[in-house]
């Protein structure tokens, strides 16, 4: 057994992951060039159809929670946590929100931050909708940065399946609403054909991506969970070129290695499925499963990142993107996240799921006991709840996680006749 694969980064295997250094920092880069010429820049959060219009005008965008699961490769955490619970948030609160409130009211501009950290923005998006945690993070944000022009964004949350005409026509005011804001304050025009090119793009990066995951239905998958880093590209460059040009790139590679039959290990036994967000500061968790033959093929949250866009209808296209912008969170019930699951283990032909019950996200790790029911009575399909946290290390631990990870992964490899 290689112990060293018990903790932090991940071993990948795909050589294009070798890439994804070069584009995240170029990102973060990109923001500290922005403040230097004078380009606006909004913090925002992701996957509402920001991305695109921000992009069509050449404005610069800002995520500050995809920021946290950076903090947590460079070990930040810790010092914005400290400096949170010192203004009085609680340690149970979300993690995005605490290393967010953290990072802005401690080390934001202090020298030596990695990436230099993020640029200070010019205009905030406060969302109207997700969850409780999301909206007050970007609060907070706005009471730290006065000078910055804030947009209060409105928005009905309704599950998708429930998403009617009037819901439509809302968000496109909503959408044009966004639109003039950005006009009055960078003094910037939309220009709509440039919008259409981006949400063409946008949608090509969608489809690549479901493309590539679409692979990991081979046996032996060509892609596992620990290759979850490639979805910064679907955060942070939605609408651009850079992100369609190096999804290809991804998608050439799976393609070969799953024509080539190709697998992550020599010999892929189990097929496992993880419910909620990885654990961002400890990522390599993905290969543990891979001394007992195990592979993560499928996840529910890097399949949420891709919402097919009706290029025809550039803005009616964002509105719906924007009505879909929490699909695990408050755009979806009950009943259709269950469904989702169930549904992701019988296309991946998945003989296990590990729920990650996630201490600092509550609204993604509710149902879960449902949907374990469920798994087992429609499916006969076994499910492990780990206890963690997807950004605190304090609440994980590593001897607790191998007891249980091992004793499941025993269990499926009798099941299966191949221990
Ligand atoms: S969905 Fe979960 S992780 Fe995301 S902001 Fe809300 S509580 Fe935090």
């Amino acid at each position: 057994m290689d112990k060293t694969q018990n903790t932090g980064k991940s071993t990948k295997r795909l050589a294009t992951a070798r890439e994804l250094q070069k584009i995240v920092a170029e990102f973060y880069l990109e923001g500290h060039e922005a403040r230097k010429t004078g380009k606006p820049i909004g913090w925002m959060p992701p996957m509402n159809g920001l991305i695109e219009i921000f992009y069509a005008m050449d404005l610069q965008p800002v995520f500050p929670e995809n920021w946290s699961p950076v903090c947590a490769a460079f070990g930040l955490i810790h010092k914005n946590y400290m400096t949170a619970e010192s203004m009085g948030f609680s340690p149970d609160l979300c993690g995005y929100l605490r290393n967010c409130v953290g990072y802005i009211n401690g080390i934001m501009g202090e020298e030596g931050v990695p990436l230099n950290g993020l640029p200070e923005p010019d205009m905030i998006f406060v969302p109207g909708a997700g969850c409780i945690p999301a909206m007050k993070n970007f609060q907070y944000i706005a009471k730290r940065f006065p000078e910055a022009k804030v947009f209060n964004a409105d928005l009905p949350q309704v599950p998708i399946e429930n998403i009617q005409r009037y819901h439509i026509d809302y968000a496109i005011d909503e959408i044009k609403r966004i639109i003039d804001f950005l006009t009055e304050v960078t003094g910037k025009k939309m220009d709509y054909d440039r919008l259409a090119a981006v949400v063409r793009l946008s949608d090509q990066s969608c489809a690549l991506w479901d493309e590539i995951t679409s692979y990991r239905r081979c046996i032996p998958t060509p892609i596992s969970a620990a290759e979850v880093g490639l979805m910064f590209v679907m955060v942070t460059r939605q609408g651009t070129q850079l992100a369609v040009d190096y999804l290809t790139r991804v998608r050439d590679e799976v393609k070969q290695r799953a024509e080539n039959k190709t697998g992550i290990i020599a010999e892929e036994k189990v097929r496992l499925f993880w419910d909620n967000i990885p654990l961002w500061y400890n990522l390599g968790l993905f290969n543990y499963f891979e001394r007992y033959g195990g592979v993560v093929v499928a996840e529910t949250y890097s399949a949420a990142w891709s919402i097919r866009l009706d290029t025809s209808n550039p803005l009616e296209a964002l509105a719906m993107k924007s009505l879909q912008s929490y699909p695990m969170v408050s755009c979806v019930s009950m009943k259709r996240r269950k469904e989702m699951v169930l549904k992701a283990c019988r296309d991946y032909h998945i003989d296990g799921v590990i729920l990650h019950s996630n201490k600092s996200c509550l609204p993604i790790t509710l149902g879960q006991m449902d949907i374990k029911r469920a798994l087992e009575k429609e499916l006969g399909v076994p499910s492990v709840v780990i206890e963690a946290d997807h950004m605190d290390p304090a609440n994980f631990s590593m001897s607790q996680f191998e007891d249980r990870a091992g004793a499941f992964m025993e269990m499926l490899l009798q099941r299966k006749g191949r221990s």
